[in-house]
């Protein structure tokens, strides 16, 4: 018998979220958000959560895949948090743990994202460290966004979804 190489766990691991990836992008390639227009940072929201299975679809098999994406409809991340977050619905959206951009040190910071670091800490969702260190940004400049020292002309207050 001739001696077959198996995939390595780490060679499987990335075929699998390269095939997982062209799902997605396949299904979002000819898209924009339904509410904005915009084409960037698009996700699936379910319009109605209680018929939600999951977010997580795009390794799913195709016919389950369809299924769940006929409870959906397309938008971008921002109007998706502003939804959950107008419908009381943000803290089990799954919205949470996604991150918060992909700022590198002393990146400009986008006024959704000024939005959602107020309305994460006013939630007690996440602390002004761990936003700091997640968007690199200095603990301190962090704070002054909380204490409206920055970014003040952004000045609508968090609601506070249940
Ligand atoms: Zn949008």
């Amino acid at each position: 018998m001739p001696r077959v190489r198996t995939k390595t766990q780490e060679e499987y691991n990335a075929y699998h979220r390269a095939w997982t990836q062209k799902q997605k992008d396949a299904f979002y390639s000819n898209k924009s958000c339904q509410v904005c227009g915009s084409d960037e940072r698009l996700e699936i929201d379910h319009i109605d959560p209680e018929k939600k299975i999951d977010n997580n679809i795009w390794n799913w098999a195709i016919e389950r895949r369809l299924e769940e994406l006929s409870k959906c409809r397309v938008l971008c991340h921002d109007c998706h948090v502003q939804r959950h977050v107008e419908d009381g619905t943000f803290k089990r959206s799954g919205l949470l743990h996604g991150r918060l951009g992909e700022n590198g040190p002393n990146a400009k910071l986008k006024e959704s994202q000024v939005r959602r670091i107020r309305l994460l800490v006013a939630l007690g969702l996440k602390s002004q460290r761990g936003i700091a260190k997640e968007l690199g940004l200095a603990p301190a400049t962090v704070n002054q966004i909380i204490k409206m020292k920055r970014w003040r002309h952004i000045s609508e207050d968090p609601e506070i979804p249940a």
